[in-house]
């Protein structure tokens, strides 16, 4: 009888692919984590106790069939692995390296619950890919039959890509609007190479590209094209535009040269990485080196922050919060890497003023948690008195993400917000107020993860056949 390959989460510690040192991170931009070991993956994969009701699939945002490749890949079959894992996810290495696995499917892994240790789910996931691309299993998209309607889609981040995706299979003749000269939004210039490296996102637009899906790039709808002009162009229009308002800091001189926003800082380096000019790079404005830099906020954009300032040869790295460590809404364990790399917190600090022009310092007032507000969560309250001064040559903004006024910049009145300015949009669909007219990822749902914008992407997609499957049979009739 064949050896039972899973269940060895007794037997089997959990272990993560190698972490490169900290000393030999801090001088490059290239990812952290080291492939699994082909023995490795199915070691791992084999901890896996195959519960009758995974937890880890329900939360997952995609329900990916986690127990099913895991045993595949522990079995050794990886191309069937791999076909499963790409049934439910569009974009499965990419989710394996930047979902925050600890509070999704790792985090609700039942063998971690018995305390030994999550199987690396999203590690997993990653080689499965990795490997199909490398083995050349990874197809160009052929539809079978090509359909007349096309769709536009405004917005080449991973919620606009996933949608094309889909849509393009089935035959539609899909085109993607970005005012970017390349696709992938957030995952090509948000999120730095050290979590992501750019030559895995931009495989995936060249796959979408051949595949017929056309990208008309460095287009901004409201500047260069009007929004009535693409609707008229299209059967349907799904709007994919990320949330790019950066909240703002107050306090005096807080408009003092040196003091950035978080997604110009690391757009720019993010272009370095590909080997663009950018004046603002080279002129000092938006580099770190031989600076002391002060980061504002504790989401994972500061994470993001800090260490690629640490990279850039930053003299020191400070990253201020508001709240404490347990509070903070950043992932625990890029906090952990962050640490590791030489960056230094201040828990419970706010800026509350800057000081010089350009800025020299930050200037802090000491907090600490008062009583909790309507949500639980303990507000911080100043200490009287306690404020201090941090030396700063660049301060780098990374306080969220607001929705821009697309109403108002598209002069499209129909287009209903919420208060918050986000897209109204049905939940399942994304269909928005407008006829034709779909919604989906962080426009819709403020700033959120990746994986939500992939599953968003892919359902509305469906909703957008079922629309246009509607719309011929009626003009059959
Ligand atoms: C620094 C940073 C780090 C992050 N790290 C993680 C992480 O580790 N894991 C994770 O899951 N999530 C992370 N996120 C969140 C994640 O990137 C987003 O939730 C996700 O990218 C949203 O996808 P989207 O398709 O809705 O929008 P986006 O990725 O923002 O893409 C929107 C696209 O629309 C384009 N666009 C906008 N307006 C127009 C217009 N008028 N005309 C034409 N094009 C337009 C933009 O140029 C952009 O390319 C991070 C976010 C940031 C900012
Ligand atoms: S997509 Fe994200 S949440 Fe789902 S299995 Fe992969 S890593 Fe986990």
């Amino acid at each position: 009888m064949a050896k039972q390959p899973m269940l060895k989460f007794v037997t089997v510690e959990r272990d993560m692919p190698e972490k490169r040192g900290a000393e030999d991170r801090r001088q490059d931009f290239h990812e952290i984590y080291a492939e699994f070991a082909d023995a490795k993956a199915k070691e791992q994969a084999g901890r896996c106790s195959q519960c009758g009701v995974p937890y880890c699939q329900s939360h997952c945002p995609l329900h990916n069939n986690i127990p099913d490749w895991l045993r595949l890949t522990a079995e050794g079959r990886l191309k069937e692995a791999y076909e499963i894992s790409q049934l439910t996810n569009t974009f499965p290495e990419i989710c394996g390296r930047i979902c925050p696995q600890d509070r999704l499917c790792e985090g609700n892994c039942v063998i971690e619950q018995s305390g030994h240790g999550t199987v690396t789910i999203g590690a997993v996931e990653k080689y499965i890919t990795d490997t199909a691309w490398e083995e050349g299993w990874v197809e160009t998209i052929k539809p079978s039959v090509e359909r007349v309607e096309s769709v536009g889609i405004i917005g080449a981040g991973p919620g606009g890509l996933a949608a094309a995706d889909v849509l393009r299979r089935a035959g539609v003749q899909v085109t993607v609007y970005d005012r970017y000269d390349r696709g992938g939004g957030l995952l090509t210039y948000g999120i730095p190479g050290f979590k992501l490296e750019k030559d895995v996102v931009m495989r995936r637009v060249e796959q979408l590209e051949q595949g017929g899906v056309k990208f008309v790039l460095n287009c901004d709808v409201g500047t260069d094209i009007s929004f009535d002009e693409i609707r008229k162009k299209h059967n349907a229009l799904l709007i994919a535009t990320g949330v790019y308002k950066s909240r703002d800091l107050g306090g005096p001189g807080a408009g003092a040269k040196g003091i950035v926003r978080a997604i110009d800082y690391l757009t720019a380096s993010n272009r370095v990485c590909f080997g663009d000019q950018v004046p603002e790079y080279e002129s000092g404005e938006l580099n770190a080196a031989g600076k002391r830099i002060v980061v504002v906020g504790g989401g994972d954009t500061a994470m993001d922050c800090v260490r690629t300032a640490i990279r850039q040869g930053a003299k020191s790295v400070t990253c201020l919060y508001r709240r404490d460590r347990e509070n903070m809404p950043g992932s625990q364990r890029e906090v952990a890497n962050a640490e590791e790399e030489g960056v230094k917190f201040e828990w419970l600090s706010a800026p509350v003023g800057f000081v010089g022009d350009p800025v020299t310092a930050v200037k802090v007032q000491k907090m600490r948690l008062g009583a909790p507000d309507a949500t639980g969560r303990q507000s911080p309250e100043p200490i009287e008195g306690a404020v201090e001064d941090a030396p700063a040559d660049l301060v780098i903004k990374a306080l969220g993400f607001e929705p821009e006024d697309l109403p108002s910049l598209w002069n499209q009145k129909e287009l209903e917000v919420t208060r918050w300015g986000t897209i109204k949009a049905e939940f399942t669909t994304g269909q928005t107020a407008m006829e034709g007219v779909f919604a989906v990822g962080d426009i819709v749902r403020g700033a959120s993860l990746v994986v939500w914008a992939i599953r968003d992407g892919r359902d509305s997609a469906a909703a957008i056949l079922n629309y246009l499957n509607g719309a011929t049979a009626v003009a059959a009739e």
